[in-house]
């Protein structure tokens, strides 16, 4: 690790930062009360902030650094492609080595039926050229009223006009007035927050859910609908993990009513849950699927749409020109540095050890959580998993409040030197998919003294 470079005193970073930088997802006048940790520097799964601490990122960022901070490969990968050819777009007929050489590999590990990719430069916005893709080819296949689309709620899809309208997020619809029309939802296959107290099993809360897709298909008419978009686990809303039933009754229903199956893969996509996408680890065969996060591992922004033969062949045949695209699509720094991050994937077998090795030995260890006081669940699907703080463990009994008490866990943790993120009171985490078995042990421990500490924080408060 090289050493910090720090101009200024991290006192002075907060003030410009308070002064001028407004920041995503962030209540800017708690911020600038309190100041923004200030981060320097970082290595394999470890962060450095300007104070010197070392912490344990438990959440590969923002859920992009597959292959962990400082790698090489893609640092020279990127300075080359800056040398040779720094930009050039993708419109007008024109292409680049690693645009071509990226579509290449990338379509190379999605499923089979999945043979071309529209570049973007983030989540949101692949999921901006889904809503538009997907109403073209029905216009295509001349069914124009098929218009409108279903997803979840508790989704996330990003956080532009469309994005935010696919996700399911009623905090984001409250400002700005979304969802935008002809966007519906349906529930989440969310057992423990959800299921738990319906008196069904797993699997039929599970199949529960998806008829609920069923029954919005029959209120709003399989003729006005384009798309049902959905995480395969989702991430931001709590890293539900949908019961085994759950996916294959999905997709029996868009198929039944001819409805496309689109898997937003933002966080699912490049081995975070032990197989290459999501798809591969639920059997979902979507007709779209939107990439971001680990396709470069964070170290360029980039996003992509996947499209099915289905798709490409109808819009390919008959739309012309598809009046839509980005700038930046298929940036020549950001193809290289997915070219990158996609070899050293295959030469480290990151995938394959999520599987097998990594994944499993972490999973076991996460779900040792399950015995603390304070967790009433401890669940992990490849190295993406949640923890739920409880009050109560028998009967269970959550905190009042929801999001205090996860709050409080969270700052408690990075005081404690690990990266945890809460959503409400559930406790999340996605390592960089390098993590060591050591470091797993680290963070594992790291966790439970954190909840410990919480635990005595509460009693101290007379809050438990
Ligand atoms: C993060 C995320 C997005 C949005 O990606 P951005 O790059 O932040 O626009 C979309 N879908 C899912 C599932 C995500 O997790």
């Amino acid at each position: 690790m090289t050493a910090p470079v720090n101009l200024r005193s991290t006192e002075d970073y907060r003030k410009m930062d308070a002064a001028h930088h407004w920041h995503p997802f962030t209540d800017t006048a708690e911020l600038n009360a309190k100041g923004a940790r200030v981060f320097t520097g970082a290595e394999g799964v470890w962060l450095r902030d300007s104070e010197g601490n070392r912490i344990l990122d438990g959440m590969a960022g923002l859920w992009c650094v597959a292959v962990g901070y400082g790698r090489p490969e893609i640092v020279e990968a990127v300075t080359r492609q800056l040398q040779d050819l720094p930009y050039y777009n993708t419109f007008f007929q024109c292409t680049h080595p690693s645009a071509a050489e990226f579509a290449e590999a990338v379509t190379a590990v999605a499923p089979a039926h999945l043979n071309r990719v529209f570049f973007t430069n983030s989540g949101s916005e692949s999921n901006d050229t889904v809503f538009r893709l997907a109403r073209v080819y029905w216009d295509c296949m001349d069914k124009p009223s098929k218009k409108q689309f279903i997803a979840r709620r508790n989704g996330y899809h990003g956080s532009t006009v469309v994005g935010a309208s696919f996700g399911g997020m009623s905090a984001m619809h409250g400002q700005s007035d979304l969802p935008i029309e002809g966007i519906h939802h349906i529930g989440q296959p969310y057992w423990f927050g959800e299921g738990r107290e319906t008196g069904m099993t797993p699997d039929e809360f599970g199949r529960a859910r998806a008829r609920e897709l069923e029954d919005k298909i029959r209120e709003v008419g399989a003729d006005n609908i384009a798309a049902f978009i959905a995480e395969p686990i989702q991430g931001a809303g709590g890293v539900v993990i949908p019961p085994a039933s759950y996916w294959p009754e999905i997709s029996r229903i868009c198929r039944k009513h001819d409805i496309l199956l689109v898997a937003d893969e933002v966080i699912c996509g490049f081995g975070r849950t032990g197989n290459w996408f999501g798809s591969d680890t639920f059997g979902i065969e979507p007709d779209l699927m939107s990439i971001a996060k680990g396709m470069t591992s964070g170290y360029v922004p980039m996003g992509g749409v996947m499209i099915s033969d289905r798709v490409a062949d109808v819009v390919i045949a008959k739309a012309g020109e598809f009046y839509h695209g980005y700038t930046y699509s298929g940036h020549p720094a950001a193809c290289a540095a997915g070219l990158a991050n996609l070899r050293i994937m295959q030469e480290e077998k990151l995938v394959e050890r999520v599987r097998d090795d990594i994944g499993p030995y972490m999973q076991a260890k996460w779900a040792s959580l399950g015995d603390h006081p304070l967790i009433g669940e401890a669940r992990m699907t490849g190295l993406i998993g949640a923890a739920e703080l409880v009050r109560r463990k028998e009967p269970i009994e959550r905190f009042p409040d929801a999001g205090t008490t996860g709050t409080l866990c969270r700052n408690l943790s990075v005081e404690n030197g690990l990266v945890m993120r809460a959503v409400g009171d559930t406790m999340v985490i996605a390592p960089p998919l390098v993590i060591s078995r050591e470091e797993c042990d680290e963070l594992v421990a790291r966790a439970r003294k954190t909840f410990d500490r919480l635990a005595d924080h509460l009693t101290r408060e007379g809050a438990l």
